[in-house]
């Protein structure tokens, strides 16, 4: 999952984003509206974290401008007070939900999950293909009820494949949802953290989840290809 961090104020940026990325989180960070609007322009997002009290342009000003540019990312807004009519605001402008400061970073995780649960695969919090299982809210992972360990990076990888069941995910598409910006796109890393997943995830089984299709990408499905 990659989120886009909106906040001026470093300590509090570098606090949520330290924080996603040990969760597994791809985290970019823009620390005024107009340079949320061109992250925007230039990367996918799967889901926005945005301060309302920021320079050049507020978060109120930049959620409609995301909208009218037909942006359907999730964007949680986060408030510095917790009055009634910013709560309003925020929401009329087009955020998805709000959160107060300050607030338990357990909490950012909680409504982080929330807006990006909206998923086929998913049964109340876990995704499954065949007998793999991957409960989001634990970040267990499991197959025939055997639990699998995964680096946070592997996880990553695996939960983007699993949130898009039976489809050709190209190395772009798993690049830009799976790392940030800093990710210098060699293909190599991606091959070798699927190489890595497969190990713990396919090796020891009869049926092998996660297909190559040569020359396109990878896919997760329990259907076999030929
Ligand atoms: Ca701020």
């Amino acid at each position: 999952m990659r989120v886009l961090v909106v906040e001026d104020e470093r300590r509090i940026a570098d606090f949520i984003s330290r924080g996603l990325s040990e969760q597994g989180y791809a985290v970019d960070v823009a620390y005024d509206g107009d340079e949320a609007l061109q992250w925007a322009d230039v990367a996918e997002f799967d889901v926005i974290v945005l301060d309302v009290m920021l320079p050049i342009r507020d978060g109120v000003e930049v959620t409609p401008i995301f909208r009218t540019r037909g942006l359907k990312t999730p964007i949680l807004m986060l408030t510095a007070r917790d009055a009634v009519e910013d709560r309003v605001r925020g929401l009329d402008s087009g955020a998805d939900d709000y959160l107060v400061k300050p607030f338990a970073f357990a909490e950012l995780v909680a409504r982080l999950r929330a807006l990006t649960r909206r998923e086929p695969a998913a049964v109340g919090t876990a995704l499954q293909v065949s007998d793999l299982i991957v409960d989001t809210t634990t970040r267990e992972v499991s197959r025939q009820g055997t639990l699998i360990g995964l680096t946070s990076k592997e996880y990553a990888l695996l939960e983007y494949l699993m949130r898009h069941p039976n489809q050709v995910l190209t190395r772009t598409m798993i690049a830009e949802h799976v790392w940030n910006y800093d990710f210098d796109n060699a293909t190599n890393v991606i091959d070798v953290h699927i190489r890595n997943l497969r190990r713990k995830i396919d090796d020891p089984f009869a049926t092998k989840l996660i297909q190559t299709v040569r020359g396109a990408g990878y896919r997760i499905s329990a259907r076999q290809s030929v």
